[in-house]
């Protein structure tokens, strides 16, 4: 999914449509081993199995996407609901 990294959307704060750039919302980075990787390591069953499974044990398919808004009038930056999405890229 590709976004604009500007567009014009409601302002909860101006409480009108104003023009809001987007911020993606930084995770911290997770250590190398951590508990879920080394039982992933552990687990090499037969064939594909531990290895390419979707859901449960290996990651998921997709992955939610935080992201901030900041209003460019106010100031003010909020987030909204997160939504699942594959490949996600911010686009000018
Ligand atoms: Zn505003």
């Amino acid at each position: 999914m590709k976004m604009p990294t500007k567009f014009r959307t409601h302002c909860p704060f101006c409480k009108t449509h104003t023009i809001h750039t987007v911020e993606r919302v930084k995770k911290g980075k997770a250590s190398s081993m951590t508990r879920i990787t080394r039982q992933k390591h552990r687990q090499t069953g037969i064939g594909n199995a531990g290895k390419f499974s979707k859901v449960p044990g290996g990651d998921k398919p997709t992955k939610k996407v935080a992201l901030r808004y900041r209003c460019n009038v106010c100031k003010k930056a909020y987030q909204k609901k997160c939504f699942r999405s594959g490949k996600f890229e911010l686009k000018d």
